[in-house]
């Protein structure tokens, strides 16, 4: 199996917790312990603080090319490791090898887009209104040492985002990774080390999520924050990152609906958002989850969705035929089955799935529940689980003000052959991200986040820069 024990990474040293302490790691497919990960206590904190300090200065005052240089080393080196680290990743998380590979070459492509980018944060001069021997200029610097915390759902994914656009703007970046999920990260930050990156600018702990945030967000050493997972927690750290006046980016949970117009194209939406439905289980922030279906095509749409769900090869993520894996841990499972008993209670039909697989794993069946009403739990809280909860709609306004109501605002879909309903459904969905026809495609070069309880700042495009970078205005009299 050779998973490994996953140490904390603190001024460029691999090293175990001060006080010795670990957490177990588990398969979510056996619930077989498979290592450990060291949990960090306040004197590795402020070891690692001290250290991101330091190397803030050290990596602000290198060319954008040397960072640009070091960052194209570390994609490198992550691709040559791809097949160790999609293994752990599968390993601990649960996705399938083929998710997990994706994942892992994907990480690698947002390293190279945003080495390349840093080379493009320019400043500019503006005339002055009164005089030419004044010359105004506008700057733009590293914000300075971040906090990031990233999720178990896409442990490398959510992590490569924030640690390649803090690199890429000169600063310095601590990240508190997932504990259920350790070592995927942990080779992401490897590949970095691999590439030569000095000492201090990225490290990389984990322990209690809490404790470590306050304690983080409190130092004065640290400067933005970063952060990606549910609604609540981002709130809360938000709250707290406004009480030490620090920037933010947070991208948060989603409820994505998805309008099946009575002109789409059934098989289209069946394939591509059943595809998107079930990847890694449907824990994915930007997951279809609310399906909006003109009762034209309803029943087709629902039969075709079932019969597709009922498809799926639900198994280990190490074997090669599995399409779905196991949930990522015992919440996700008590879940699905809170979710599913509320909306058959609340009137709604399981038309597939809706049941535990077996008694070792977190295995959930994939599912799709019809007629839901907008009262049921799973219309109004965010799934993150294999479950499809669909109810028919008349009239295509009625549609967009369902998939208004909710305070999410993260990513959207809409299946529709007429430019006139795109056209509404672009103007009208408050929605950081909506795909039309076509599955999420996400990438480095387009912006990702949220608006309302989704969060905000943007995690790809040049707008991701933007996050990690102050502007300063400077006026100079030639006199
Ligand atoms: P959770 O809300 O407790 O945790 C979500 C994430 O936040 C985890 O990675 C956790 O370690 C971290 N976290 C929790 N409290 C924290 C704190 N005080 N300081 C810093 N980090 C903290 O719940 P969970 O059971 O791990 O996940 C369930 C929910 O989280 C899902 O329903 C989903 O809404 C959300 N989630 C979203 C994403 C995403 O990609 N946006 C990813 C993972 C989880």
């Amino acid at each position: 199996m050779n998973y490994l024990n996953t140490q904390l990474h603190v001024d460029g040293r691999w090293q175990d917790a001060e006080d010795g302490r670990t957490q177990a790691v588990l398969n979510p497919a056996t619930d077989q312990e498979i290592g450990q990960v060291a949990y960090a206590g306040t004197a590795d904190l402020d070891r690692a603080l001290a250290a991101a300090q330091g190397g803030f200065e050290r990596w602000r005052s290198m060319t954008a090319s040397e960072r640009a240089r070091i960052m194209h080393d570390a994609a490198s080196s992550l691709r040559s490791q791809v097949d160790a680290t999609s293994r752990h990743l599968t390993l601990e998380q649960g996705k399938p090898l083929a998710e997990a590979r994706a994942e892992c070459l994907a990480a690698a492509d947002i390293i190279d887009w945003f080495a390349e980018e840093g080379l493009r944060i320019y400043g500019r001069i503006v005339p002055s209104r009164t005089s030419l021997s004044v010359r105004q200029m506008v700057v733009k610097d590293p914000v300075g040492p971040v906090a990031a915390f990233s999720p178990w759902n896409f442990p490398i994914n959510q992590t490569v985002r924030k640690v390649s656009a803090a690199l890429a703007s000169g600063c310095s970046i601590l990240v508190k990774a997932p504990e259920e999920t350790p070592a995927s990260p942990a080779a992401l930050i490897r590949a970095f080390v691999d590439a030569g990156i000095p000492p201090g600018v990225l490290g990389l702990v984990y322990g209690n999520p809490a404790e470590i945030s306050r304690h983080l967000i409190a130092s004065p050493v640290i400067r933005k924050i970063t952060f990606t997972g549910s609604t609540p927690v981002g709130k809360q750290l938000a709250g707290l990152a406004g009480q030490h006046m620090k920037r933010v980016t947070m991208e948060l949970g989603g409820h994505a609906p998805v309008i099946i117009c009575e002109d789409a194209d059934i098989d289209l939406a069946v394939r591509t958002v059943g595809a998107a439905k079930f990847r890694n289980a449907g824990q994915v922030c930007i997951s279809p989850t609310r399906f909006l279906v003109h009762e034209s095509v309803h029943r087709n749409f629902v039969c075709a969705l079932a019969s597709y769900a009922g498809s799926l090869k639900v198994g280990d993520g190490l074997a090669l035929d599995t399409n779905m894996g196991p949930l990522a841990n015992g919440r996700r499972l008590d879940a699905m089955a809170l979710f599913t008993e509320d909306a058959i209670h609340a009137g709604a039909e399981i038309v597939a799935g809706g049941k535990r697989i077996g008694k070792t794993g977190n295995f959930w069946q994939p599912t799709v529940i019809d007629n839901v009403p907008t009262s049921a739990a799973i219309f109004n809280d965010e799934p993150f689980g294999p479950i499809a909860a669909v109810r028919p709609f008349c009239r295509l306004e009625d549609a967009i003000a369902e998939a208004n109501r909710l305070p999410f605002g993260l990513a959207g879909y809409a299946f529709t052959n007429s430019l006139k309903n795109s056209d509404l459904l672009a103007r009208n969905l408050e929605i950081g991200m909506l795909w039309i026809n076509m599955a999420a495609a996400t990438s480095a070069e387009m912006p990702f986040g949220g608006v309302k309880d989704s969060g905000f700042g943007s995690e790809g495009g040049p707008e991701a820069l933007d996050q990690y970078l102050n502007v300063r205005a400077i006026t100079i009299a030639n006199v």
